[in-house]
């Protein structure tokens, strides 16, 4: 028996590969923390204020006793910035209305905006003020679109898969637009005190890129690739969110080389990878790999139910570990973010964290 670890020694066993008193829990919710603030706070107000931002994060750190935290806003705080038009709706997650690339030649007028204003500055700011509060006690993340997401939220993904073709050079001074302003954000996000970067790379999927258009568009070769190296070198641990149905495993964890990558799983579509398969082909090697739980389940599913489920990927996690001769290396975790929305059940993301509480323990025979 492990004798009982905090949150940081824990958290560090596990990316180390060493035993642990239990496998670590994070559902990952963000926006809806916001509903645990002693003053309502509506989403937007949320996505808009540093403090009420961070508040938020630390106040589910409380009630919730997570062992980790993504600091993620959503999906089109870059886009944003760049100049898209978003819809903040007061309780849920905010969209792109009307983009901001509509013609081949938006690609090439694209300007990296000042990363300290805008909802730029907002992230930045809110990330450093919940780190300051939380990061002796649990292991905190800043998070970030890469470059490809970023465009398609700028411009529409429909139009950027099929300008990839039609006018390939423009989409590329786009995206190298883009990784400048991706850069600006790693330096900035180097100066809240986060231990880890996580990047959203979720278009490398099978089921719409192969192999060679990731590796153009975005690829370690490529603009992700030169970010996740200044990651690492601005003293961040590199992470990777990709919620996809059928990921680029091979170029996104052996290529990249996360310290964590945090994956969804899709029962019913073919192909898609569950955790005993990703752990028995060897992808929990070097990576700390964290999933899946679905987050419908969150809004859908009755205590009971997702209790059921979070012993279930427990038991699938810890036979496929033992056969691998890992230790601990799985983050008991939903597959994407805990909807924001008002309909979410608190007290289904706190059965997901008690119960691998209660029955996260592993030991190899
Ligand atoms: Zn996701």
């Amino acid at each position: 028996m492990v004798k009982e670890m905090n949150h940081l020694e824990r958290c560090m066993a596990s990316i180390t590969n060493q035993p642990v008193d239990r496998l670590t829990a994070y559902p990952i919710a963000c926006g809806v923390n916001r509903r645990l603030l002693p003053t309502p706070t509506t989403y937007t107000e949320w996505a808009s204020d540093p403090k009420k931002f961070a508040a938020g994060f630390v106040a589910g750190q409380k009630y919730f006793d997570y062992d980790w935290t993504f600091g993620l806003m959503d999906l089109s705080v870059l886009a944003h910035d760049l100049g898209a038009k978003v819809r903040m709706d007061e309780q849920n997650t905010p969209f792109v209305t009307e983009p901001v690339i509509k013609k081949p030649e938006d690609y090439e007028k694209l300007v990296v905006p000042d990363v300290k204003k805008g909802r730029c500055g907002v992230i930045v700011e809110g990330t450093k003020l919940f780190c300051d509060q939380l990061k002796n006690t649990i292991v905190c993340a800043s998070f970030l679109e890469g470059p490809l997401l970023v465009l398609t939220q700028s411009a529409g993904a429909e139009k950027v898969f099929m300008d990839m073709y039609n006018h390939r050079s423009a989409v590329h001074k786009a995206l190298a637009t883009i990784t400048e302003l991706d850069k600006d954000m790693v330096k900035a996000f180097a100066t809240t005190g986060c231990a880890g970067l996580a990047w959203d790379y979720l278009w490398g999927s099978y089921s719409c890129l192969g192999d060679k258009e990731y590796d153009e568009f975005e690829g370690q070769k490529k603009y992700a690739g030169d970010l996740n190296a200044l990651t690492s070198a601005s003293g961040m641990a590199m992470c990777i969110h990709n919620c996809a149905d059928l990921p680029h495993l091979d170029t996104q964890i052996k290529g990249m080389k996360p310290v964590i990558y945090s994956m969804a799983y899709y029962p019913l579509i073919p192909g898609s990878p569950s955790p005993k398969e990703v752990i028995g082909k060897g992808y929990c090697d070097g990576t700390l790999v964290g999933g899946n739980i679905d987050p419908q389940q969150f809004v859908r599913a009755s205590t009971e139910k997702i209790q059921k489920t979070t012993m279930n990927l427990i038991q699938e996690v810890k036979t496929a570990l033992c056969a691998k001769g890992l230790h601990s290396r799985y983050v008991i975790a939903s597959g994407c973010e805990v909807p924001p929305a008002l309909v979410t059940k608190l007290e289904n993301i706190k059965e997901v964290v008690d119960t691998t509480k209660k029955y996260g323990q592993i030991e190899c025979g």
